[in-house]
């Protein structure tokens, strides 16, 4: 039995006549670029995130540049982001001109220690961008407080958090903006690239608006120097059939969780660790697992996709290299950089494969 770490045709199949349907809606009004399907996204996305605005963008890293733009954050400027994460968070900032600070991580949630964040501000630092790292959201109480205190900007990287929530508060809608990526293997995904920008702060939202578009506020009259950052209409269409979906396959990869939770709560690895404020929307189900690399192995011999996210952290990059940190300053990222592992957790896994999963693991440990 073969087991894929993401089966994208199960979720094609189940959308595949609406999907057809939203491109031709697209090719019949000719809105290629921007135009209602996206006004319509932008509205379903901002509501669905608990934000008055939503500006779609070209990508989920775009829209990170594009919030940092419309901070006016560049050169000179410092932004404070976890070491471990996917490398768009730091990459963006380094993109703007700007210095990416790093910290480090939680040793049960993977997620930006907020006390060591305090630590890493100098009179440099103009904003902090938490990741909700595998869909399950940052401590977002000590974040703010820490902004509020030394009057940063929380730019919140929501990539793999859509849904997900913090004291029952939607993930994208703590900071002054929270970004979004639709990449195909996203909770919610486009059919090539697309991204968005959710805010409750009108005159940001107004800002960017004009940023994603070349800076322009009435048509080549420019008032700052933006991007391309537009959102394209026919992914805005496909994005808007799944977003009818995503609910519902939500709570497919949280039931799977639990599942694999219940399965192997007495085995060797550690199972995702969940804070009470939080809930977790499993863009990936990510255990930590003794001699992970045979694990490994074992589970790709036996056809089973197992995903690595991230074997290095981003201070230990060579495109870093010239920010000076050294190997063993960060000691909880680097850890959890020999040792996580995600498993399949897409909402079409039937129990069958998911038994499978489990079997494999436990006798791998069983075995050795
Ligand atoms: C996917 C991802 C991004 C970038 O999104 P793209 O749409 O691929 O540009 C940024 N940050 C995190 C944490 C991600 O997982």
């Amino acid at each position: 039995m073969k087991v894929p770490l993401l089966d994208l045709q199960a979720q094609f199949r189940a959308v595949e006549a609406d999907l057809r349907a939203a491109i031709d809606r697209v090719l019949i009004s000719q809105e290629y670029i921007l135009g209602s399907e996206c006004e319509a996204l932008e509205k379903e996305i901002a509501a669905f995130c608990g934000t008055t605005h939503g500006v779609g963008v070209s990508n989920g890293s775009d829209a990170i540049v594009a919030a940092l733009m419309t901070a006016g954050i560049g050169s000179g400027d410092e932004v404070i982001v976890p070491t471990f994460t996917f490398f768009a968070t730091a990459g963006c900032v380094a993109r703007v001109g700007a210095k990416p600070v790093f910290v480090d991580i939680l040793p049960d949630t993977f997620n930006i220690d907020p006390g060591a964040i305090e630590a890493a501000i100098t009179p440099r630092t103009r904003a902090i961008i938490p990741v909700h790292l595998y869909g399950q959201c940052a401590d977002m109480d000590r974040i703010m407080a820490i902004a509020e205190r030394h009057q940063l900007l929380v730019i919140e990287d929501t990539a793999q958090a859509i849904g997900a929530t913090f004291r029952a508060r939607p993930a994208g809608s703590f900071g002054v903006a929270g970004t979004i990526s639709f990449y195909p293997t996203k909770n919610l995904s486009a059919i090539g690239e697309a991204g968005m920008v959710v805010s409750s702060d009108d005159a940001f939202a107004t800002r960017l608006r004009q940023i994603r578009n070349h800076g322009q506020s009435e048509r080549y009259f420019h008032h700052y120097i933006g991007g391309n950052f537009r959102l394209d209409g026919i992914q805005a269409a496909a994005l808007r059939v799944k977003m009818t979906k995503l609910v519902g396959w939500t709570d497919g990869r949280r039931r799977h969780a639990a599942r694999y939770n219940e399965r192997m709560a007495k085995s060797d690895v550690t199972t995702p660790v969940v804070r009470a404020e939080c809930r977790h929307v499993y863009h990936q189900y990510t255990i930590r697992a003794p001699r992970r690399d045979a694990l490994r192995a074992c589970l790709s011999e036996a056809g089973i996709g197992a995903g690595l996210y991230y074997p290095l952290p981003l201070h230990l990059q060579p495109c870093f290299e010239y920010l000076g940190y050294r190997k063993g300053q960060f000691p909880v990222a680097e850890k959890a950089s020999e040792d996580v592992l995600s498993l399949p957790i897409f909402p079409e896994m039937t129990e069958a494969q998911q038994d499978h999963v489990i079997s494999t693991i436990l006798g791998f440990y069983r075995g050795s």
